[in-house]
């Protein structure tokens, strides 16, 4: 029996509903079986009117198998270029049929989905916000090869297809509507068939019901193919453009604009040939294993709790404690309560808390002013977050965080005072970016119940959470604080105790690999510059003004206090430059008056002048090559180390945690996965050599040894 159902009704219309072996219907082996042996019954039967195409899944249509595109191999791309050919044959003889076919478009229908939906020459989709439609697929380092690209830009025109190709933009029916994306919006999934099928009956005797607009005779693309002069300027700008967002470093959206300009240009059947080919060359490069391993596998790994203890029940905060209403304290206190949890917002004084509320007031007045919550939603948030400084509001709290200034006995203090206010098994989590947190569980009563819940600036942005566990952290405390990160529809990854834990320690390296840069008379200009020709958002120069170089100093000041300076490797270079820098020119950062940098009003940047007296040496000569690998290669070493001692429980709360939470360039896949792709016995000869040349803080730690050893994959 086919995975496809296949009913035809007493008015000649027959009803294709897809149900997949497993939870999603995907465009994997099964899929081809059933569609062709479906499209070929189809041609063969007598009395048609028209055809449905539903779905029994909750998601329409997933798209895809990744699994698959994940296994395609340098070597493999024949086989893939004839499978990829008959995969869309099927398609293009379903939307060849000489009878209307109608998509009824229950659920999500995202990339392969929204391509078969596409090849349906009626589009009728539920109103709701579980339906989303579009084509992802630049997001994983491939492009959409079922027919998208053609499709869309013969439908949409290319000026307004190249926004949903190159940035994988996904809509809701409503605006696909709009777009012209889809035809007809339902209120219900009731609705979806029995409207499908009104629509063929309508559509009895016209011919033209049945032929999709690209193969009417004459048809026109909407703002011309591409060699009209009204797309002259786009399609001269497009590249130049294109290429400073991904700085060459992603082939997807390039290999997407030369496909999508081919669509503009040639006829339906050879532009669909060219981009089979585009995907065929996209699946095998490392940047689409990278993106799939890491922003699909990876990411399902850890939202889906593989680092979660498995022997707790799922647990719900209703109240929560915000101790601090300072930058940090109040993105908490708005995301909280956004989740709708309530919220006690505690800071030294009313005043001070009310500041904090105030955040999320500004927050919540700019959503009602773009039409993205009512008034009446505005108020039910704010209504949660309850500001005061008074620690009797905490009685009964499920969690407090402390967000107070990063100073041990001041955290200390206030963890004595208000442990006490918790609900029987309350969990305490501090927010600290630097200190440990098991000498923070010290002063607590139950330090099995401490955590480190580390939010990321701006917290209302940032979708990572660092969660930290100390020596006597238990599974129990850990769980909900786990639960409570999705909760609030965060990302959670989970680290053992660590100076710096992973996020900042790993982080620091590639600062720290700047400043070495620095101190050894390369140009600033062109350190910065480095960093971001690896794909970083921002150098490590300009960067370490954002983060401030004074506080930089008054940690390590903390850290020597504590014992733990140099814990992870010599930082005396840094050192040395962040005294002369803050301690001899006042140089604090951006906002501190200035650092490497001097701001203007305007928010521009130039180098501060007297760093090249005081580091500059033409002398100096240091490949552009090894400047990328000095600054790439620091954060992966640290990675693996983190891996190494246990500080990262999986690879995955690794890889996510250095996309999501430090900006690691997307191309790699995370810092560990860079590895897999790059080659382990790779990876240790480059260390070897850079080793040689600048120092042991390049040599490759023992994990990536064993595995050049063994061939095993970071997984
Ligand atoms: P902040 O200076 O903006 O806010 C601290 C707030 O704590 C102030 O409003 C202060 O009045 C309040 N406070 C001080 N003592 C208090 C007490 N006894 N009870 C209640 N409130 C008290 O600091 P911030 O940037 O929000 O940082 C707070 C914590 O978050 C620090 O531990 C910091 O290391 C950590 N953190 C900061 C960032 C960041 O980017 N700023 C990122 C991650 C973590």
């Amino acid at each position: 029996m086919s995975v496809f159902k296949y009913e035809k009704d007493a008015d000649g219309i027959v009803t294709v509903t897809m149900d997949q072996t497993g939870p999603v219907n995907a465009m994997n082996g099964e899929y081809r079986e059933a569609m062709s042996a479906t499209v070929e019954k189809l041609e063969q039967e007598q009395g048609l009117t028209g055809v449905v195409l539903a779905s029994a899944k909750k998601v329409f249509f997933a798209g895809g198998d990744l699994n698959e595109l994940l296994a395609a191999d340098k070597g493999d791309e024949a086989e893939f270029m004839a499978m990829l050919r008959s995969t869309k044959g099927v398609l293009r003889r379903l939307e060849k049929l000489p009878v209307p076919v109608v998509a009824a478009i229950n659920g999500a229908a995202l990339g392969g989905g929204f391509e078969i939906c596409l090849c349906c020459n009626y589009r009728i989709a539920w109103d709701d916000k579980s339906v989303q439609l579009g084509l992802p697929e630049v997001t994983l380092g491939l492009l959409p090869g079922g027919g998208g690209i053609v499709r869309m830009v013969n439908l949409l025109g290319l000026e307004k297809a190249l926004p949903y190709l190159l940035e994988g933009k996904k809509v809701a029916p409503v605006k696909a509507l709009a777009e012209g994306m889809i035809h007809e919006i339902v209120g219900s999934t009731e609705e979806l068939v029995p409207r499908a099928k009104a629509w063929i009956l309508e559509n009895k005797g016209n011919d033209q019901a049945a032929v999709q607009p690209w193969d009417t005779k004459g048809y026109k693309i909407p703002g011309g193919n591409a060699g009209s002069p009204k797309l002259a300027q786009l399609l001269m700008m497009a590249p130049a453009l294109l290429r400073q967002k991904t700085r060459g470093l992603l082939p997807a959206p390039e290999k997407i604009l030369d496909c999508a300009v081919e669509a503009a240009r040639l006829d339906l059947d050879t532009a669909l040939e060219i981009e089979s080919r585009g995907l065929t060359y996209l699946a095998v490069t490392p940047q689409a294993k990278n993106m799939i391993t890491t922003f699909f596998f990876g990411m399902n790994k850890v939202n889906g709790g593989a680092s979660r203890p498995k022997n707790v029940d799922k647990t719900l905060t209703k109240k929560v404690g915000v101790l601090g209403a300072g930058m940090m304290g109040q993105g908490i206190a708005y995301v909280s309560a956004m989740a709708g949890i309530e919220v006690i917002l505690k800071d030294i004084s009313q005043d001070a808390a009310d500041k904090g509320k105030a955040y999320s007031e500004s927050l919540l007045e700019k959503r009602v002013a773009r039409g993205r919550m009512s008034a009446e939603q505005k108020q039910a948030v704010l209504s949660l977050i309850k500001p005061t400084a008074d620690d009797a509001d905490l009685q009964g709290c499920d969690l407090i965080i402390e967000a107070v200034f990063e100073n041990i006995d001041l955290k200390h203090k206030i963890t004595q005072a208000t442990e006490g206010r918790l609900a029987e098994n309350g969990v305490w989590g501090s927010n600290t970016s630097t200190l440990p947190i098991t000498q923070l569980a010290e002063a607590a009563e139950k330090p099995e119940n401490f955590i480190g819940i580390h939010f990321f600036s701006p917290v209302d942005k940032m979708p990572l959470v660092e969660i930290i566990c100390g020596e006597k952290t238990s599974d129990e405390t850990l769980a909900r604080a786990f639960d409570y990160t999705r909760q609030i529809r965060k990302t959670p990854i989970v680290v053992n105790d660590s100076l710096g834990f992973f996020t900042s320690r790993t982080f620091g390296t590639y600062l720290d690999e700047g400043v070495q840069l620095l101190s050894e008379g390369a140009h600033p200009v062109q350190i910065d510059a480095m960093g971001k020709a690896i794909g970083m958002p921002v150098g490590p120069l300009a960067v370490y003004d954002e983060v401030s170089l004074e506080l930089s100093r008054k940690a390590q000041e903390t850290w020597k206090e504590m014992g733990v300076l140099d814990k992870w490797g010599d930082g005396s270079v840094t050192r040395s430059v962040i005294n002369t820098m803050v301690g001899e020119h006042g140089r604090g950062g951006r906002h501190h008056g200035g650092g490497f940098y001097e701001y203007a009003e305007d928010g521009s940047k130039t180098i501060w002048p007297p760093l090249l007296d005081i580091y500059y040496k033409p002398e100096t000569r240091v490949s552009e090559q090894d400047m990328k690998d000095r600054l790439l290669f620091r954060p992966v070493i640290e990675a693996l180390k983190c891996l190494e001692t246990n500080v990262l429980r999986t690879v995955a709360d690794g890889n996510i945690g250095s996309i999501m939470g430090i900006g690691a360039p997307v191309w790699t896949g995370g810092y560990i996965q860079f590895v897999n792709t790059y080659g382990a016995q790779r990876f240790v000869d480059r260390c070897g050599e850079l080793a040689a040349a600048y120092g042991e803080r390049f040599e490759a730690p023992q994990i990536a040894l064993d595995h050049a050893r063994s061939g095993e994959l970071f997984a």
